[in-house]
């Protein structure tokens, strides 16, 4: 259909003003008019299709900047270990067991999503595990990712007792010096099967799996992403396993959404080896910043601050590089014109980020992001001068914000300052990183305008967005983190026509119900991409 009206709704543009229209057109995959009824009516060709949405509330189609959406779908395919599902020790072993009980000896056993901090008799080790099955290796990914559990059959293969802790991870140890099971950051990849080498640059996350599973999981979890409104996200993690896996998809014409790959930092001398640089390729598949880790998770106890953390002041956090090792990496990819994302939470690692975003700074305006960005304190307005974007999950303060009370203290109101950030005139950019939360956008935009943790603290309360606020970080200003801004992200004539249709008015709807918002349809380039089916 080459011209299409969409006419009789309540439509949100995200444009700099920010203002509001009650129709657009679409020719060719691309806004063409937008504005009044009358105005959008009387700008297109005689005979054009209009579809009435009902006064429903319209945004542009939403972006999530940092997502892990491959590492996702896959997930789903796993066994579900996510709070509150497995809420003992006992529910954890319990579903193991089945497992072990249904599938060949020997074989792997996955499971993600285990957030130990919420187990009242936690946190699990290798013994349990082994209480489960001694018959197969068994894998748990922590919630965030960033390390795994594992029980005594999946160390044998890999470790003996004496093993050494690698550069950036931790294998830990029981009272007695015994490894207990867990592998820290960049320690997984001395113990999970994994397809590609790393090194120190990461946690690990790319595990063994037939290439046919891969592009598979792409089309189930396109559908999920349009039915939850998303049109593009940046995939916060690639490696040729990735890469790959995105490139037959797309080629098939499965990838149902737009992707922007992040390549991770342990390809940065095959990159500069071939001169390719982000940001490249087209609207459905392209290569964006290049990714590179300062430290460790905030859900998982290893990110860096320069006052430790937790409970007993125990946690002082996992640095992957030293500081000069991450300023030359960081100068060597400024030099070859790439944008850099940097993963940093504590505010030890956040200035050690800027340090080395500075070192390397080329000129002009880098645009660089900060992934995560959780902790910033006193680095704030140097963040806001060197024109660095900060990318964060407000998610977080729901699904961990408890936690972080308890482990922080008042620091803890003190994450995500996204109000403050705004005022300093940064972008302020909002996602998921998913798989450590969902994935569904309204999760996170009423996280970032409620504040309020799973039990119903309040959490950094001054620091709350509006809704419009809220869903410009999840879209034009999303957009912005990758250099997308001029053809992406807002209802504007001549931008590729990605919106959404909202079921209820998130604009003017009771604040605690956003996060239940329905999606009605989403429409990627001018095709309905998704639909929904209720009444
Ligand atoms: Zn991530």
């Amino acid at each position: 259909m080459a011209y299409q009206v969409f006419d009789h709704a309540r439509v949100y543009t995200a444009d700099a003003s920010g203002s509001w229209a009650e129709a657009v057109s679409v020719e060719d995959g691309r806004f063409a008019a937008v504005g009044s009824s009358d105005a959008v009516r009387a700008a297109a060709p005689p005979g054009a299709p209009v579809t009435d949405l009902g006064g429903r509330a319209v945004a542009p189609g939403l972006i999530d900047a940092h997502n892990h959406f491959l590492q996702t779908s896959h997930c789903l395919t796993w066994i579900d270990a996510r709070y509150p599902g497995v809420a003992t020790v006992a529910d954890l072993v319990a579903l193991i067991a089945r497992a072990a009980a249904s599938g060949p000896a020997g074989s792997w056993i996955q499971a993600f999503g285990l957030d130990p901090a919420k187990l009242p008799d936690g946190p699990p080790t290798r013994l349990d595990l082994d209480r489960a099955t001694a018959d197969h290796p068994v894998l748990v990914r922590h919630v965030s990712g960033h390390h795994a559990l594992v029980n005594s059959a999946a160390l044998r293969r890999r470790v003996s007792e004496d093993a050494a802790d690698p550069q950036g991870g931790q294998l830990m140890r029981d009272s007695g010096g015994r490894l207990n099971g867990w592998c820290l950051d960049s320690a997984m990849q001395l113990i999970l099967p994994v397809a590609v080498d790393v090194g120190h640059h990461g946690p690990n996350i790319h595990f063994e799996a037939p290439a046919e599973d891969l592009v598979a999981a792409l089309s189930s979890g396109s559908r999920e992403y349009l039915a939850a409104g998303i049109t593009t996200v940046c995939d916060a993690q690639v490696s040729r396993r990735e890469l790959s896996a995105y490139r037959e998809a797309r080629r098939r014409g499965t990838l149902g959404i737009r992707v922007v790959c992040m390549p991770l930092s342990h390809q940065l001398d095959a990159f500069l080896a071939t001169g390719v640089a982000g940001p490249l390729g087209d609207d459905r598949l392209a290569i964006g910043p290049m990714k590179f880790y300062a430290d460790g998770a905030l859900s998982g106890n290893t990110a860096c601050f320069r006052t430790p953390y937790g409970p007993a002041g125990e946690f002082a956090g996992i640095l992957y590089h030293e500081p000069d090792e991450l300023s030359s990496l960081i100068t060597r990819a400024q030099a070859e014109g790439w944008q850099v994302g940097i993963h940093a939470q504590g505010d030890r690692a956040i200035e050690m980020s800027l340090d080395a975003i500075e070192a390397g700074a080329t000129g002009g305006s880098g645009r660089h992001r900060i992934e995560h960005a959780g902790y910033p304190a006193d680095q704030l307005e140097r963040i806001g001068r060197l024109g660095v974007i900060p990318v964060s999950q407000p998610g977080y303060l729901y699904d961990f914000g408890d936690t972080f009370l308890t482990a922080l203290g008042e620091r803890a109101h003190d994450l995500l300052p996204l109000r403050a950030e705004l005022e300093l005139g940064i972008t302020v950019v909002l996602s998921s990183d998913s798989f450590v939360t969902t994935y569904k956008p309204m999760h996170h935009i009423s996280a970032a305008v409620n504040r309020r943790t799973r039990t119903g603290q309040s959490i950094g309360a001054d620091q709350a967005l509006t809704v419009e606020e809220a869903i410009r970080g999840y879209t034009i200003d999303a957009a912005r983190s990758f250099y997308a801004e001029d053809r992406l992200g807002s209802i504007e004539p001549g931008k590729l026509a990605d919106f959404v249709v909202f079921e209820s008015d998130p604009f003017a709807g009771s604040p605690a119900d956003l996060a239940g918002t329905g999606i009605r349809m989403t429409v990627l380039g001018g095709d309905t991409a998704y639909q929904s089916t209720s009444e």
